[in-house]
This record gives C-alpha cells, structure tokens and sequence, in this order.
C-alpha cells in the first residue's frame, strides 16, 4: 500500500469524467487500498480515484463506521435537504455551506465487483453525492452558498 498525492484545484485531473470500471484487477485493488490509505492520512471522510489522478469511476467513504468502496457508484433515490459545511481534500484549508439531499440510497460494486445496495443519512448521504460528483468533474465548490471560508488545519474534516 502506498499514500498517493491528492490533486488540488486547478488540476485537470479533477474537471474529467471518470471511466467505468469494466474489470477488477489486482492494480484496480491496490489503488483501492492505497485511495483509503490516503483518505485516512489525510484525515478525510472520503476520496475519490481523479482526486488521486485516475480516472476511473471508484470512491472511497469512511464517516466513521469503516472503509466503503464503491466501484461504478450510482444514486438510485434522495430524499430531503440538509445544509451544512463542507470541504474537500482538493481544496486544502477551505469549507463552504453546500445544501445536499439528507438521504441517500446508491447502488455500486465492491472490490470483488459484487454488486450493493447501500443507504445513508445526514454526514454518509452527503459524502455519497459529494465523492460521486468528483466522477464527473465537478468539485462541490460550484455549489457553495455564499462564499468560500478559510478554515483552521484542525478543524478541517
Ligand atoms: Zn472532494
């Protein structure tokens, strides 16, 4: 396993959509662990594969009740509305208030390319739609209410 180097805003990198994955592979899982290996050095919540330069359609999640990869990720339902902070490891030390649905259910494939189900609220359902946009080259400070604030290294999440 090996921590890999986040882009930042401004790399091209992250304005592409990413290509399904066709075929699990070793070098598909290895970047898998190296993406959740990242995320947690980084002190992040999730991470998706063009934030580490590849252009492939896998996220990363972990809000606190262990490591979720989701390979070809898709939203199948949302439900009502939560507005909070947000920030994104590609954009060190700044947050913004974004308005996501509260719940979200997605259906992807895991690491042996089974396919899931999976369902969250509150802090997951906002991680869901913000790591799948990453997919299609969209970083959630287009949809940030007002502006862009700086915050302190320890309170970033
Ligand atoms: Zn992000």
């Amino acid at each position: 396993m090996a921590i890999r180097t986040i882009r930042e805003i401004g790399d091209e990198a992250l304005t592409k959509t990413c290509k399904e994955v066709t075929k699990m592979t070793l070098r598909t899982k290895i970047l898998i662990e190296d993406m959740l290996e990242t995320m947690y050095q980084a002190n992040g919540v999730g991470l998706a594969a063009p934030q580490v330069g590849i252009l492939k359609r896998i996220v990363v999640i972990d809000v606190g009740d262990g490591p979720i990869a989701m390979v070809n990720p898709e939203i199948l339902e949302t439900d009502g509305e939560q507005t909070g902070e947000e920030g994104c490891l590609s954009v060190p030390g700044k947050s913004g208030v974004v308005t996501r649905p509260n719940y979200v259910k997605a259906r992807a494939f895991n690491e042996e390319m089974e396919e899931f189900e999976i369902e969250g609220e509150a802090l997951l359902a906002r991680a869901i739609c913000h790591e799948l946009e990453h997919l299609d080259g969209h970083l959630y400070v287009e949809k940030v209410e007002g502006e862009l604030r700086d915050v302190n290294d320890y309170e970033e999440e």
